[in-house]
C-alpha cells in the first residue's frame, strides 16, 4: 500500500522481505533473502536513496546495517523501543502519558508479587514479538498464575493492570524532517483475541478533549524521537482517562480507511515525510469504517454489492488468523456508516 500510493508520486521502490514470496512481489522488484544476510541488504541498498520499514519485529541489526548506508526513517530509536513493550511503557511514563500499571517480571515469584500489587485480572505479555494478541495471556487470579507462567514465562515479560476499557482508540500522527506534525482523527477499534477487526472514522465515542490529550502524547513521543514518519499510539479510554497501550512506528492498520477516508492517505504522507516533501492534509472525506478480511476471503460480488465500499486484497496465502485484506466503507453520515458496517461485517463474517 506505501509503494501503491508512492508509484503516483513518480517514487521508485526496491523490497526486502526474507521470503521469496511476499506478496509485494506481485507489485516491484523483490530481494528475498535472511535478514542477516548482508551481502543480500548491500545489492538492495544498490541507488536506493532512503529505506523504511512497515513492520517491526524486523531484527535491529539488519536496520542498524542499512542506516549505516542509507537514511532510515522512522529512526531506529523508535523502532528499538516499540519492539520492547516494557521501554515502550517506561517511554509513556517519562513522557507524562498516562500508562496502566506494570512491572517487568523474570521469575514466578516477580509475577506473583506484581500481580498482587496490581490487582487481579492483570495481563501477562512476552516484552518482545508479541503483536495480534500473540503472547499475552489474561491472569484473572492466583490460581491461574502458574499455568499463566508455564505458557509464556521463559521470555522476558511484562504484567500490566487489566483495563476494562470502555473504548479503544488510536492516534495517527505524521511528522516530517522540518518538525511539522499532521493528525488523522482519533479513530475508535475493536479487537478480537488480539486481532484488530473493525475501525470507525471518525471515532463515535471520543470528545474533542480527548482527541487532543491523544495528539499531544502522539506528539510528545514523536518530537522525543526527532521522529520522521507515520507514528501509531494505541490507547485505552477508562471512566474519561486516556491510557497509552502501545505504539507502532509505521503505517497503521487501524489507519487503512485514509486510502479512501481522508485527502491524504497515511501511506502517501508516510513517504512525503520521509521523502522531505510537504504534508497532505489529513482531514475525512466522510464517515469511514474499515473491516478486516482475517482468514476467509468473503465474496467480492457480496463485498462491492454495497454501496460506498472500497476492497482491498493483499495477494496472501489464506490461513487461519492471517490478514487478508480489508474493505473500507466511506460514507455521508454516521448512521450510513453504521448501516453499511452491519451489511459488510455480515458478508465478511459468512466467508
Ligand atoms: P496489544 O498487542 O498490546 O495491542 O494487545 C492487543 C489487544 O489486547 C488490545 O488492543 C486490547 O484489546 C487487549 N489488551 C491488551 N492489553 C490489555 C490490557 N492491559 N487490558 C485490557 N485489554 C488489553
Amino acid at each position: 500500500m506505501l509503494a501503491l500510493s508512492g508509484y503516483q508520486l513518480g517514487v521508485q521502490f526496491r523490497f526486502f522481505d526474507p521470503s521469496a514470496g511476499a506478496p509485494v512481489g506481485q507489485i516491484g522488484e523483490l530481494v528475498a533473502a535472511r535478514y542477516d544476510d548482508q551481502r543480500a541488504l548491500a545489492r538492495f541498498l544498490e541507488e536506493v536513496e532512503v529505506v523504511t520499514y512497515e513492520f517491526e519485529s524486523i531484527p535491529l541489526e539488519a536496520v542498524r546495517f542499512v542506516s549505516q548506508h542509507v537514511a532510515v526513517y522512522p529512526p531506529l530509536a523508535a523502532l528499538e523501543t516499540a519492539q520492547d513493550r516494557l521501554f515502550e511503557k517506561e517511554l509513556f511514563r517519562d513522557l507524562g502519558i498516562p500508562v496502566p500499571e506494570f512491572a517487568a517480571v523474570n521469575g514466578i515469584d516477580e509475577l506473583r508479587d506484581a500481580a498482587t500489587r496490581i490487582g487481579f485480572p492483570v495481563v501477562l505479555k512476552t516484552r518482545r514479538m508479541g503483536y495480534d494478541g500473540k503472547g499475552q495471556v489474561v491472569i484473572r487470579d492466583q490460581a491461574s498464575l502458574r499455568e499463566a507462567w508455564a505458557t509464556i514465562g521463559g521470555a522476558p515479560l511484562i504484567v500490566e493492570q487489566f483495563v476494562a476499557f470502555d473504548h479503544e482508540f488510536s492516534v495517527i500522527g505524521v511528522r516530517d524532517t522540518a518538525g511539522n506534525h499532521v493528525f488523522y482523527p482519533l479513530a475508535q477499534n475493536v479487537h478480537r483475541e488480539g486481532i484488530l477487526r473493525t475501525t470507525r472514522v471518525p471515532a463515535p465515542d471520543a470528545s474533542d478533549d480527548m482527541r487532543r490529550r491523544a495528539e499531544g502524547y502522539c506528539s510528545a513521543i514523536m518530537d522525543r524521537f526527532n521522529y520522521v514518519g507515520v507514528l501509531a499510539l494505541e490507547l485505552f479510554s477508562s471512566n474519561g482517562q486516556l491510557l497509552a497501550n502501545e505504539m507502532a512506528p509505521r503505517v497503521h492498520n487501524s489507519g487503512h480507511w485514509t486510502i479512501e477516508g481522508a485527502e491524504t492517505s497515511q501511506f502517501e504522507n508516510h513517504l512525503r515525510a520521509i521523502l522531505s516533501l510537504p504534508l497532505g492534509s489529513a482531514a475525512l472525506r466522510g464517515w469511514s469504517a474499515m473491516v478486516n478480511i482475517i482468514g476467509k476471503i468473503p465474496s467480492p460480488e457480496r463485498v462491492l454489492g454495497i454501496r460506498g465500499v472500497h476492497l482491498h486484497l493483499y495477494g496472501k496465502a489464506a490461513t487461519e488468523r492471517r490478514k487478508l485484506g480489508h474493505v473500507t466503507l466511506v460514507t455521508e453520515s454516521s448512521e450510513a456508516a453504521e448501516e453499511g458496517l452491519k451489511t459488510l461485517t455480515d458478508a465478511v463474517r459468512d466467508a
